[in-house]
């Protein structure tokens, strides 16, 4: 039975979905105002292979994901410009071109990820309307107010009805006393009350018309409105980064008992963050990588280009509520682990089987999935296809015998496992783009064979040993072909 870590109750939980059969999850997706980082990869690949999962187990599941394109606001939640709107002013440009240019992009890299495209993709701006409902029926409860054209949550009386800060494990009593004195010019009657809906200044260009005024509504409740429209006022899985669920998901929580007197989500799941050489990444820090750079090699940081399945495998090497931290060492053992995967995976159409068997496929198909139902430890799952190759190994080795049930089997393990959850491209070699330079090392031992046959000894040594030094181990065969491997 699938257990998820309910970030909630801290705690894993046996995984009840509300609807039999269904599953509803939403993740909070990216606000597109530039190229998708590191940081995006891992929960893009976390929920995927949730999604995947869930999908596999035989769950119907509609994943919402939404597209943060309005409200993303630059400095304090409430005051400023939005990201967007500035970027789009800077480059002279709709704010809608530079949605669409930085969604292609992303949409790209997901793709070059293997991350499935999930249900539905909602954009913020086009769910104004009911946005604007959603706040006037948080105002009509009582957990709003008006000031000046703008609304904003009222936390301190939402505090006293419900709690607030539940899920981050915040005191409130310690964060609303502690918040400095407004000053009088601010808008917000508690520092820490947040914005439902923003008064648009003159010169922002991204606005809407309101019962309250020209503006735009607050990041928090997009989330908070698509989540509902899309999967109910009550809903399976909410996901996202861990550094979102203060102020963000603690937000979305609010609006929604005020909303409904009840929270929406039934599990809360959290992704740890990725740091760079034990830092976060960040522009100031010289440390931030785009997933492009990564997948070209064309970042100072970077010793080499990282192909799209071993940035996948090394954020599914580690699970995923504890930290990964990026170094070129940590993603050459990741690339080095994955070819040993996949050249594992190929050499199962060459095995030959036996009328006999001693290996045990149930089994190993049996720890992956008590792997996976443990609160989707990948890292386990992935240990366990890796004793799979080891099995391989021996049954191409002869110190081991599987009978073509047993061969079929192990296929469909790697399959499934390895391919459909995972999500591991099993169709090409991305592992560090093997294919051609496998077919040139073929090529070099093919020439090697034909000196070999003419006696040549002079080329057929030269050919071993230039392909040794590289670190190639080659091993004649009995029949009088070769097998080779990078060690
Ligand atoms: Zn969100």
């Amino acid at each position: 039975m699938l257990t998820i870590y309910n970030s909630m109750s801290r705690c894993k939980e046996v995984f009840k979905p509300l609807h039999p059969g269904h599953a509803g999850m939403y993740v909070c997706g990216p606000t597109v105002y530039g190229d998708a980082h590191l940081g995006h990869a891992r929960p893009a690949i976390t929920f995927d292979v949730l999604y995947r999962y869930l999908t596999h187990l035989g769950y119907k599941v509609r994943y919402v994901r939404n597209i943060t394109d309005v409200g993303h606001l630059e400095h304090d939640a409430d005051e400023g410009e939005d990201k967007i709107a500035k970027k789009a002013r800077l480059e002279q440009l709709e704010p809608m071109e530079v949605v669409q240019h930085y969604l292609n992009r992303y949409h790209r890299d997901m793709e070059a990820l293997n991350v499935l495209p999930p249900s539905i993709e909602p954009h913020a701006s086009g769910h104004i309307i009911e946005q604007i409902e959603y706040i006037k029926k948080i105002l009509d409860a009582g957990y709003a107010y008006v000031s000046d054209g703008s609304v904003y949550f009222d936390v301190p009386k939402f505090n006293a009805d419900y709690g607030y800060g539940r899920l981050s494990g915040r005191d409130i009593d310690e964060l609303l006393s502690a918040t400095r004195a407004l000053d009088g010019q601010s808008e917000k009657r508690n520092p820490a009350d947040f914005a439902l809906w923003k008064k648009a200044s003159p010169e922002h260009i991204m606005h809407w018309p309101s019962p309250w005024s020209e503006g735009f509504p607050g990041w928090h409740l997009e989330c908070s409105t698509m989540g509902e429209k899309y999967l109910g006022t009550k809903f399976d899985i909410h996901g996202g980064g861990m550094d979102l669920k203060f102020p963000h998901h603690e937000c979305e929580i609010a609006q929604s008992v005020a909303h409904n007197g009840t929270p929406a989500v039934h599990y809360w799941m959290h992704n740890n963050m990725i740091t760079i050489d034990g830092q976060k990444m960040g522009k100031s820090l010289g440390n931030f990588i785009t997933l492009e750079q990564f997948f070209t090699g064309n970042h100072p940081k970077l010793q080499q280009a990282y192909p799209p399945m071993v940035l996948r495998f090394f954020i599914l090497q580690a699970h995923y509520r504890g930290t990964v931290d990026f170094s070129n060492e940590a993603l050459q053992g990741a690339q080095t682990a994955l070819r040993r995967m996949m050249e594992g995976y190929r050499r199962l159409r060459d095995l030959r089987p036996s009328e006999t068997s001693d290996i045990d496929v149930a089994d190993l198909k049996r720890r992956c999935y008590e792997a996976l139902d443990d609160d989707l430890n990948t890292p386990v799952a992935l240990a366990v296809l890796f004793d799979a190759v080891r099995v391989i190994n021996q049954v191409n080795d002869g110190t081991a015998h599987a009978t073509r049930a047993d061969i079929d089997a192990l296929r469909d393990l790697m399959d499934t496992f390895l391919g459909d959850i995972m999500g591991i491209r099993l169709d090409q070699d991305d592992a560090a783009s093997i294919k051609p330079y496998e077919e040139a090392v073929d090529l070099l031992l093919e020439i090697r064979r034909e000196a070999k046959s003419r006696k040549d000894w002079t080329t057929s040594d030269l050919i071993r040993d230039r392909l040794a030094r590289i670190g190639f181990s080659v091993k004649d065969t009995k029949d009088g072909g070769f097998e080779w491997s990078l060690n």
